[in-house]
This record gives structure tokens, C-alpha cells and sequence, in this order.
């Protein structure tokens, strides 16, 4: 059987134009169309089947398929072959649907002797609203132009059954119902805090009014002028300065600007308009494709690189008619930007006063949007599958980023008991800036070292504004992640010089690059791995590939030239590790000396405590290093051998398990003896109640996330550690699953904050 030539969909979509400027009542020209399409794809069958309320497909015109069946034969989503396009909006192209196991015989289609079958959903402003199927007796596979072909023709169908209302808007809010109920989502914690405003759909919801065109010169033209006013409209924003965010927001500029000159793109979109599409339809129609990619594609380069690729088309599209792009700057009212998923650069864009929370469907923790957004002080609640379907532009949202939860249209006692926390938190952070000035002494008068983790620049820009020490642990990956190509030596180094430039004097410990586990570079490529915490990451790839190391190691040296440096490596397991990775760091001290800048006055270099295997050669390692940092995530993920990413047991074991305290305990007790420096950086330096029981074991240097400084000052000003030693030794000895319980009584009975 022959395929689709490529003349074929246009004239296929005049014909179409034609039934649709016709005569005839919808369901004529339905039936019209299926008889078309068929004809056109030499198919035996072209059905079209829409949804109805209750999320039910309905057969509604037919060619091929047995007449009476139309209006009787109904699947639910989910169910057959057309339940499954529709559940999974996505389209379908077998050979021989009869053996698929979804497959679902209605005796009363008559279809047992079609075997190919070809199906794709019909959309309509981001909704399916139908299935559009076609099927042939032979077993063969539909071409690619096939499936964009029936693509295309599902859009025309889309416009007609939305304009001719085939199916009433109120059948679906008058059964449903859920549109006005309330709805409450749970998702994951991608950025903490609490937000709340009206719905922005982030992405514009490319409308497509009329698919078909009359005049593709015209469509043409439309489109070319759309594409020139989007490439100057990146270049714009590429030379615009965001003071806040300017290093970090142009490389991920740089990427869109390479998409939006992109020769593969930009033909797709003038194919499309060849065909017989409108501008918009086309531009619709490269972006279904491109999403369609996504679905498959599993790689989390490839997948962000296609996620700014659809954004794109988004931007493309507000493009059209001299229509600019949403000036996403000019939010009026308090915002929770509803989206897909959103590249760091989008989130940029929107007003920083009135944007009070983001909610994904896709996201994680490490992705560039959620780093941007902690930096930010955005609240984000990503993962949360349905909320797409669920909200609507304009309405009430609140966003709970501390326990992971969504609620749309919530009720009044949902709305005051959020007004409540919103007001608590707000009372907290006057109290804690109130706090900032203070010295961070103990109550019996023990100095401490309170510090803030960091990363990006505009975490150094809000610096002044917390009142801590100096930055205790500044993850240089954050970096490097947020980039679409890794940053030559100059750049680094410049980065890092303007790092010590702003701190003016006050500490800062970098990190080399800790990447691998859950954190991915989109440009150095990595096989996939079984186990990728306990893979290829943090120094073992800086040992195996030493040039990548080096040249961070070259940076960090170049920048510090006549000022202190302070360093540390990731993930170091045994010494051995740490004195390789020290030799090359001394060989790029000793080559700084030759040049004209000098090398830093003074190099501190120390290691994260992150693998327990390193505990048992304290001794050892002490003797080498200047400092060392414990890195309680992953130390505790090794410990208890738990992935710290897996929801499901990542709370298994408890912060304060009396075998942890022992352990932490245990390495205090070395540095103690050995006179070393000593810290803690991981997530629980910046929970009180840990913290407390850090101070017990011995810890006073803290290096957090810059929104925990003031509950954990707050706690350390009130503690007496005289006090607290014996009890928290003590309670090492515990054989229970916690000491949690334990510990807040003391606090309780010692007036300390927690
Ligand atoms: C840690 O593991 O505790 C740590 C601070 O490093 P990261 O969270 O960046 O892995
Ligand atoms: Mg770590």
C-alpha cells in the first residue's frame, strides 16, 4: 500500500477548507471529513470519536466502521486502543492492533477485520477533546507523514467540533462538577516557602483558531516576520542587564539564541506552513512534534534542551502579528505561575515582586529552574501530574512548599489557615532579621561560626542582608549546571574572583565541582549508571579526567591571586584521594608563583566528610588537611544506605538516630584531638533542633541554606552548651529508633528556641 505523497496533505487540507467554509450541520461535515481523510490515506476506516463529560470517548462519524455504531460505541479513557491515545495524548501507530494487549473488540464496529491501526489525540487548548483514528485491513506501518499527516487534520477537526460546539461546554461543568470544586494536589518540594495568587498559565496555550490557510504567502510571510521580531527579541534579551542575574541568565540566553537561528527548526515551521497550515497552526503543529520527542526521550540533556525548544515555539507564537511577547516583567497582582515545566531563563522573566510561587508538572530538585529558584526565594512545587488539567487562568492558588502541596480554588477555612502561616512566617523573618546584628555567642557565651551555603552569584548579592559569617561551603556545580557549555578557565576564574571580590574579605569555601548522583552537566556526557550516587561523580571524576580538575584548580588559584583561599573536595573516600587531588592542586600554586599575578597569600584546603569509610582514617587525613566539612546528606545516605532522592525511604532513618549522633560525635572527637578545624554543612546544620544536638556533640562552625540562619541563631543564642554536652553524649548511648523526643524535652525544659 502506498503512503502519503507530500503534495498529498495539502491538497487534502483544501478539500478540508472547502467542507469546512460549506454547507451542512457539524455532524454532516464530520461525517464528510472521515470520508475524506480515508480517501486521502487510502485507509478503510477514518473514525472520529469525541470525549464526553465523565471522560468517555463516543464514536461520532465513521467511514468504514458500521453506521449504527455511531453514538452507541463508547470506551472510557484508558480503555481499547482509543482509551489509550487519549489517556496518554499521544498518538498510536500499529501494525497489527488485534494483538496489542490494550486492544478492545466492540462487535458492533465491525472492525475485527482491520489490523493496521493509526490514532492521534485532538486537542484543543492544551485538552484532548477527541481521537481521530484511521485502520486498514493489510498489516503495515504508517509512514512519519502519515502520522503528521492525521496530526494536522486533528487540529482542523479540533476547530470545527470547538466552534460548532459538538459537544457542550456545559456538559462537562454540570456533570463533572470539578471545575468549581475545590482541589488539592500533592507534589514534591523543588524550592521551600509559602505563595499565593492568581493562576498564570506560563505557557500562552497556542490557540489555533483556524488551521487551514487560504493564502500561504500570506502564512508565510506572517510567519518570517514572526521569527525576525523573535531572534531580535532574544538578542534583546541577551544584552539587556539583569543586574540581579547577569552571568547566570546570558548563558542560558546563548542557548535560546542558537535555537531561534536554528535552520531544522525554522524549515519544520515553513514546511508546515506549505502544507496548507496557518502560522499558528504550523507553529502548533512543530511544537506537538517536539513534545511528542520528549515523551520518549529519557536523557535529561536532550529533555531540557527540548523543553527550551518548546519554549520557543511559545515565544514564536505571542510573536505572530506584531503581537509581542507577554511582558512577564509587568505581573499587576500576586502570581503563581502555573507550567509544564520552565526553563531558569522563563522564570527570570516574570516580575520578582509579584511572582509568589511556581508549581511544575515535571521538575526536580536538581533542575536549572528549582536552583534558580532557591536562590531566588521562589517557592516551587513541582511533580504535580494533573495540575495542568485542573487549574484555570485567573483563579486562586495557594502553594505550600513546605509540606509539598497545592490547592486550587480553596475554600475559606483552607484560605485563613494559610493566611495564618503566611503571617507567621512573616512574623519569623522580622524576628530573625532582627536578630542579624547580633553577635553568634551562646547563651553561656560560647562563640560560634554561623555560615550560609551558596552557589550563584545573586546568593553573594543578598549576602549583607543575613547577618552570617561567611559562606561555609559555595557548591561551584551550581555553575556549571545552570550553563549550556562548560565555562573556559577565564570565565571561571573571573566568576570566582567576583566572588571573593564581594565577600571583601569575609570567608568563603569552595567546593570543587560535585557532579554526578542527582546532579547532571548538560555538556559532559556520562553512561548511565545503576547506581549513580555510588557512581562516577564528585572527585572520582575530577581524579580520572584530572584536566577538568586542573583547570577548576587553575581558576580558583588564578582568582584568589594575593588573597586567602579556601578549598575543599567532594566525596573523598580515602586518603589517598585527598593527597592526589592536593598534589594537583600544590602543582597550580606552584605555577601561580611563576606568573605576574602570584599565587593566594595563604591556600586552605580541607575535604567533605561524606563517605564513612574516610572516618576510619581520620587519623590519617587529619594529618594532611587544613580543615574539614562534614557533608551529612550524603554522609547519612551511605551510612544508613539510603537514597537521599527516594521519597519513599529517604525519611526512614532519623536525623537524630542515636548511631548518627555517634558517628558525628566520633569525628568531632578527632578533629578535636588532632586541632583541626572542623564543620558541618549538610541540611541538618540548618534544622534547630539537629543543630542543638550538633552543639552537644561539639560543632560550632554551621554552614546552611541562608533561609535556616535565623531559626538556627535564634536556637544558639538561647542554648547553654555547659548544659547540653553531658545529655547529648549521653543519648548517643540510646538504643531507640531517635532521640528526637529526648532532645525536644530538654530544649523544652531549658527554654531553648527550637
Ligand atoms: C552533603 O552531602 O551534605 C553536602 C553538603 O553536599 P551536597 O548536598 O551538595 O551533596
Ligand atoms: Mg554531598
Amino acid at each position: 500500500m502506498s503512503g502519503l505523497g507530500i503534495s498529498a496533505p495539502r491538497l487534502l487540507l483544501r478539500k478540508l477548507h472547502q467542507v469546512m467554509a460549506g454547507h451542512g450541520d457539524a455532524e454532516q461535515r464530520l461525517n464528510e471529513i472521515v470520508r475524506l481523510i480515508a480517501g486521502n490515506m487510502i485507509a478503510e476506516v477514518c473514525s472520529c470519536y469525541l470525549r464526553r463529560a465523565g471522560d468517555v470517548l463516543e464514536l461520532y462519524a465513521t467511514e468504514g466502521l458500521k453506521k449504527n455504531s455511531v453514538h452507541k460505541t463508547r470506551l472510557r479513557f484508558g480503555e481499547g486502543l482509543v482509551g489509550d491515545i487519549a489517556a496518554h495524548a499521544r498518538p498510536l501507530n500499529l501494525s497489527d492492533a488485534q494483538s496489542h494487549p490494550q486492544f478492545a473488540y466492540r462487535p458492533e464496529t465491525g472492525e475485527e477485520e482491520y489490523h493496521s491501526l493509526l490514532g492521534t489525540p485532538i486537542l484543543r487548548g492544551g485538552r484532548l477533546i477527541g481521537v481521530l483514528v484511521v485502520q486498514n485491513r493489510t498489516r503495515r506501518t504508517y509512514t512519519e507523514e502519515e502520522v503528521e499527516a492525521l496530526q494536522t487534520v486533528a487540529m482542523v477537526v479540533a476547530e470545527l467540533v470547538s466552534s460548532e460546539q459538538m459537544v457542550s461546554a456545559t456538559e462537562f461543568s454540570d456533570t463533572a462538577g470539578n471545575a468549581t470544586l475545590p482541589h488539592h494536589i500533592n507534589g514534591r518540594i523543588l524550592a521551600e516557602g509559602l505563595g499565593a495568587g492568581t493562576a498564570l498559565l506560563h505557557e500562552p496555550r497556542i490557540e489555533v483558531v483556524h488551521a487551514i490557510s487560504n493564502n500561504r504567502a500570506k502564512e508565510l510571510a506572517r510567519l518570517n516576520s514572526a521569527v525576525n521580531s523573535l531572534q531580535s527579541a532574544v538578542e534583546k534579551l541577551l544584552v539587556a542587564t539583569n543586574t540581579l542575574f547577569k552571568d547566570e541568565s546570558k548563558e542560558i540566553f546563548e542557548a535560546y539564541k542558537m535555537f531561534a537561528h536554528d535552520k531544522g527548526w525554522l524549515k519544520k515551521l515553513q514546511d508546515a506552513v506549505n502544507t496548507g497550515l496557518t502560522a499558528e497552526a504550523a507553529i502548533k503543529r512543530v511544537q506537538d512534534d517536539t513534545r511528542a520527542r520528549m515523551k520518549e526521550i529519557t536523557d535529561p540533556y536532550l529533555r531540557e534542551r527540548l523543553s527550551e525548544l518548546d519554549d520557543l515555539a511559545n515565544r514564536l507564537y505571542l510573536h505572530l502579528d506584531g503581537r509581542s511577547q507577554i511582558d512577564r516583567r509587568n505581573l499587576e497582582k500576586d502570581t503563581v505561575v502555573v507550567a509544564r515545566n520552565m526553563g531558569a531563563a522563563e522564570l527570570l522573566d516574570y516580575d520578582r515582586r509579584h511572582l509568589k510561587a511556581v508549581v511544575l508538572v515535571e521538575g526536580t530538585r536538581s533542575s536549572h529552574v528549582a536552583i534558580v529558584a532557591r536562590a531566588l526565594g521562589v517557592p516551587v512545587v513541582g511533580q504535580c501530574a494533573d495540575v495542568l488539567d485542573a487549574v484555570e487562568q485567573g483563579e486562586l492558588i495557594l502553594v505550600d512548599a513546605e509540606h509539598g502541596q497545592v490547592f486550587l480554588r480553596p475554600g475559606e477555612d483552607v484560605q485563613q489557615a494559610f493566611s495564618r502561616s503566611l503571617r507567621q512566617r512573616a512574623q519569623r523573618q522580622a524576628k530573625y532579621a532582627a536578630l542579624r546584628d547580633k553577635p553568634n555567642i551562646s547563651k553561656d557565651g560560647v562563640p560560634l561560626s554561623l555560615n550560609v551555603n551558596a552557589g550563584l552569584l545573586i546568593d553573594i548579592d543578598h549576602f549583607p542582608e543575613l547577618g552570617a559569617d561567611g559562606i561555609g561551603l559555595f557548591r561551584t556545580e551550581l555553575q556549571f549546571m545552570v550553563r549550556s557549555q562548560m565555562p573556559k578557565i577565564d570565565e571561571q576564574t573571573q566568576l570566582y574572583s567576583r566572588v571573593l571580590d564581594k565577600m571583601n574579605g569575609k570567608p568563603v569555601i569552595f567546593r570543587t565541582l560535585d557532579i554526578g548522583g542527582d546532579k547532571f552537566l548538560p555538556y559532559l556526557k556520562t553512561k548511565r549508571e545503576e547506581n549513580p550516587a555510588l557512581g562516577w561523580r564528585a572527585i572520582r571524576i575530577g581524579l580520572d579526567r584530572p584536566a577538568l580538575l586542573r583547570s577548576q584548580l587553575r581558576a580558583l588559584v588564578q582568582a584568589a591571586a594575593g588573597r586567602e583561599l579556601s578549598l575543599m573536595f567532594p566525596m573523598i573516600a580515602e586518603v589517598t584521594e585527598f593527597l592526589e587531588a592536593k598534589a594537583i592542586l600544590n602543582k597550580e600554586v606552584e605555577r601561580a608563583s611563576q606568573k605576574k599575578a602570584g599565587p593566594p597569600k595563604k591556600v586552605n584546603v580541607g575535604t567533605m566528610i561524606e563517605v564513612p569509610s574516610i572516618v576510619w582514617q581520620l587519623p590519617h587525613l587529619l594529618k594532611e588537611v587544613d580543615f574539614i566539612s562534614v557533608g551529612s546528606n550524603d554522609l547519612m545516605q551511605f551510612f544508613f544506605a539510603v537514597d537521599r532522592g527516594n521519597p519513599k525511604i529517604s525519611d526512614r532513618y532519623d536525623t537524630l538516630s542515636p548511631s548518627l549522633l555517634m558517628l558525628l560525635r566520633n569525628i568531632a572527637d578527632h578533629c578535636e584531638q588532632a586541632g583541626k578545624p572542623f564543620s558541618i554543612c549538610g541540611d541538618i546544620a540548618g534544622r534547630p533542633l539537629e543543630a542543638m544536638a550538633l552543639l552537644g556533640l561539639g560543632y560550632r562552625n554551621f554552614s546552611m541554606s541562608s533561609e535556616t540562619l535565623g531559626r538556627v541563631k535564634e536556637m544558639a543564642l538561647s542554648t547553654n552548651i555547659g548544659k547540653l554536652e553531658n545529655f547529648v553524649r549521653g543519648l548517643c548511648q540510646s538504643r531507640d529508633h531517635s532521640v528526637r523526643d529526648q532532645l525536644r524535652a530538654f530544649a523544652r525544659d531549658h527554654s531553648i528556641i527550637i
